[in-house]
């Protein structure tokens, strides 16, 4: 943590070398008082991009209407966004214009959260005008200003507000809970892309149980799509911490038996990569819960980069303790092939063999066939044993 702030320190020094004012805000301002490793740090500035532009080697313009660039500096990237105030919230999706401002207590001022309101400069100086240091003694969510107000410009603070007290275990500030109560339905305005990134961090996050709790007492739950269907949805929760959509979807997919992947998919728009590794991670426990224990098929088809995720679901659902993940690594060494081109019969052989008969799905059937019989050893990995019970087999009629 010192060491990254000293190097962004030194970013402020260059940005009031050129005339400026500058400070860490936000997140990292935030965790590092709450001794949390920090993340990306965030840089509040009085100069305009133009002027950063010149200030530094590598910048790149990301929302310059926003008042934003990023900085590389020493092989770090920074966020630089200029003093700015949001005004007008009319489709309560983004501000209508932003106002840049003299000063960083006016910056503060837009933010979601009192944690989230301070300001660092290169001395280590907090700038604190919302008491965002005793929130964080006192391990509360408290909107900055009137709840309501900060809810209504901007109704995903609702979900932040869920999300960062279970990423800190920190209690949501009463009159804040209460108006996220009164504004729930708001959230119906906001895109389920912005949803889903908050989400996924409530389930990241330590606390997460008792943010699932209020996220179904205020009502948020109303507006996340499927999850809205389940019954007894706090009962369900978890029991460990999950970090990915496909975990999350894996795990939920049976309560929500309507629901197919790919519906999910739809409504919560996730990528084609999550979809496949949700496919993945289900086809894994669907062989598990079959079977009843890892079975080389299952480590055969669930891949490696999926083994942690796979082992979060299954303690997730209570089908098992830690040690499922060294069972996995470990059993995955002992695999006979690790894809079906290392098959030594290969489909082309089972067409030879089966010359008379016209190609269709019975080969990727059979091949399939074979190639589960091998990994589970039933049949050595060996052309000619192979051979011999492809021929045993009752030859394909009509299919
Ligand atoms: P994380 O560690 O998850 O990135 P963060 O505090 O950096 O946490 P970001 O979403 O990256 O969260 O936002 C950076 C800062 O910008 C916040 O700390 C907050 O001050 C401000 N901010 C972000 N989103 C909003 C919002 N919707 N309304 C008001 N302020 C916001
Ligand atoms: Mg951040």
């Amino acid at each position: 943590n010192e060491t990254k702030l000293e190097a962004a320190f030194e970013l402020l020094a260059k940005i009031e070398e050129g005339g400026g004012e500058a400070y860490i805000v936000g997140g990292a301002v935030r965790d590092y008082l709450s001794g949390r490793p920090l993340g990306d740090i965030d840089i509040a500035t009085s100069e305009p991009p133009s002027h950063i532009q010149k200030m530094f080697d590598k910048v790149i313009p990301v929302g310059i209407e926003h008042g934003t660039v990023i900085v590389r500096f020493r092989s770090v990237s920074y966020e630089v966004t200029t003093f700015r105030t949001e005004e007008g919230y009319e489709d309560y999706r983004h501000p209508d214009e932003v106002t840049f401002v003299r000063d960083i207590k006016a910056d503060l001022a837009r933010r979601d959260f009192t944690i989230n309101a301070m300001a660092m400069d290169r001395y280590g100086t907090i700038i604190d005008p919302y008491s965002g240091l005793a929130a964080i003694e006192n391990r509360q969510v408290k909107a900055v200003g009137d709840p309501f107000d900060r809810f209504t410009e901007d109704p995903l603070r609702m979900m932040r507000a869920a999300r960062f007290s279970s990423q800190l275990e920190f209690e949501v500030e009463n009159g804040t809970r209460q108006a996220i109560s009164a504004k729930s339905s708001l959230l119906r305005y906001i895109s389920v892309e912005r949803i889903a990134v908050e989400t996924l961090k409530l389930y990241r996050g330590r606390g997460y149980k008792k943010a699932i709790s209020m996220v179904s007492d205020t009502n948020l739950i109303t507006y996340l799509p499927i999850f809205n269907t389940i019954a007894s949805f706090t009962n369900i929760a978890p029991l460990v911490r999950l970090s990915s959509w496909p975990e999350l979807v894996t795990y939920y997919l049976t309560y929500a038996p309507s629901f197919s992947i790919k519906e999910w998919m739809k409504r919560w728009k996730l990528s084609n990569k999550e979809r496949r590794e949700t496919e993945e991670l289900n086809n894994a426990l669907n062989e598990y819960l079959v079977k009843n224990r890892v079975t080389p098929w299952l480590l055969y088809v669930l891949p490696e980069s999926l083994q942690r995720a796979f082992a979060r679901v299954l303690q997730a659902k209570g089908l098992a303790d830690e040690s499922i993940l060294m069972l996995l690594k470990e059993g995955c060494k002992n695999l006979p092939i690790l894809s079906s081109r290392e098959l030594a019969f290969q489909p082309q052989d089972l067409i030879s063999l089966y010359a008379d008969k016209q190609k269709g799905p019975w080969i990727s059937e059979y091949m399939k066939e074979i190639e589960h019989q091998v990994v589970e050893r039933h049949l050595p990995n060996d052309y000619e044993k192979i051979k011999e019970w492809a021929l045993l087999w009752n030859p394909p009629e009509n299919n």
